[in-house]
């Protein structure tokens, strides 16, 4: 046929929403409706939604976050888009390892990965930073680690009370974030990675840590890899955020990092992250960064550019490289108009302006489909 390029059929992924509860009700519609936008002006996929009203009102409901055949019900799904879990009327940690960890752990979804940068038009915090400055890839072991939920209580009222939360790490575990955060370290233009550690203080697991890290760099000789405290990390961050461009940091010290990261790049509202299953066994799940926001939950204010940059992570994971490309240029082209920051960036705008006009700009972008072609 003329040498064209055969027509390529149409994919259909299906995508898990879990809206969860606070302003992820509200943002999670909003990252619907841009990727709607997108698969309706492409011609490579199609998207089917299932949403999936779990959170506070189904422990309310239920006694649980989710039901017992909950990860059943989303094993197959191509990806997973999250809001946040976290209730003003339900303990912390009952919402999060009845939700969220239960996703993240049950598909072994080891590796969460939280860009950073200074979008354009956003007024950053830090004086001497320019954008180029500012452009970080954080890794962060999602699986074990201080968050391996080991551990208990005793004695609960009494004076000899006692409680334990052990941090627990695996040199599987160790070795598999470690293979991964110089991988996509040596996938960046700048080929660098930072390994956090704590190995003065903490001087069994996060020994072995500095040790697997430098068994797994001898596999990756063209990265350029140093290791930093986790507490001068802080302050690295700050005085010489140019010096850093990938990190991989433990769950708890990755957890503290990034949400300074999203601080210095100007708002919580705006930071993605992906759990992701690198070996593709399990759906992987995005979702911004941020949680239930109880202050402005309701009141249309939330910020949705931490969920579209997440839709952004989540079609680099489906490899549809093409769109996700089209919506990263439609947040910029958003960000960059002062009239169109929400409340936590000092603007006014609300939460269903800014997904009109990122979803107007993907119009605008689309390539006009081309007609089929015609068989002869
Ligand atoms: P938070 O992220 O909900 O809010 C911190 C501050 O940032 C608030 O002032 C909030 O208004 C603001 N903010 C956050 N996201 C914003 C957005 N998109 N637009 C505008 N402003 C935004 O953190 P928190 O107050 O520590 O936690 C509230 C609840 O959320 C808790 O129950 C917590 O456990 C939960 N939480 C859940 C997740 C998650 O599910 N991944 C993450 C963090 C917190
Ligand atoms: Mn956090």
């Amino acid at each position: 046929m003329n040498g064209e390029a055969p027509y390529p059929p149409m994919k259909t992924y299906s995508i898990a929403t879990i809206p969860g509860d606070g302003i992820g009700k509200e943002v999670i519609p909003a990252g619907q409706r841009v990727l709607q936008t997108l698969a309706d002006a492409s011609e490579r996929f199609r998207l089917v939604f299932e949403d999936f009203g779990w959170g506070g009102d189904h422990y309310r409901q239920h006694g649980l976050m989710m039901p017992a055949d909950g990860l059943d019900q989303l094993r197959s799904k191509d990806a997973i888009l999250f809001g946040s879990a976290g209730d003003p009327h339900i303990p912390d940690h009952i919402t999060l390892w009845g939700l969220r960890l239960k996703i993240c752990q049950g598909f072994d979804q080891y590796a969460n990965v939280r860009p950073t940068r200074i979008l354009p038009g956003i007024d950053a915090p830090l004086k001497r930073c320019t954008p180029a400055d500012l452009d970080w890839v954080i890794v962060r072991e999602n699986s074990e680690g201080e968050y391996a939920g080991v551990g208990g209580r005793v004695h609960q009222g009494l004076p000899l009370e006692a409680a334990t939360d052990v941090s627990v790490m695996t040199r599987t575990g160790v070795e598999r974030i470690m293979r991964y955060a110089f991988r996509l370290a040596q996938s960046r233009p700048r080929k660098r990675l930072t390994v956090v550690t704590k190995s003065n203080a903490q001087r069994h697991a996060m020994v072995m840590w500095d040790e697997i890290a430098a068994q797994v760099a001898t596999e990756f000789p063209d990265v350029h890899w140093d290791k930093e405290l986790v507490d001068a990390a802080t302050a690295r961050m700050v005085n010489r955020p140019a010096s850093l461009d990938t990190l991989v940091a433990t769950n708890l010290h990755a957890d503290i990092l990034s949400d300074l990261a999203a601080a210095l790049a100007g708002s919580l509202g705006i930071a993605p992250t992906g759990n992701i299953d690198p070996e593709r066994r399990f759906p992987s799940m995005f979702e911004p960064i941020h949680g239930s926001a109880f202050d402005i939950m309701g009141l249309g204010l939330a910020n949705p550019v931490g969920t579209f940059w997440s839709c952004v992570m989540l079609l680099e994971h489906l490899g549809e490289a093409d769109a996700a490309q089209t919506l990263m240029q439609a947040i910029e082209h958003t960000t960059a108009d002062t009239r169109l920051h929400t409340r936590d960036l000092g603007g006014t705008a609300t939460t269903a302006e800014v997904t009109d006009a990122v979803c107007a700009r993907v119009r605008a972008m689309a390539p006009a489909r081309s007609p089929k072609p015609v068989p002869h």
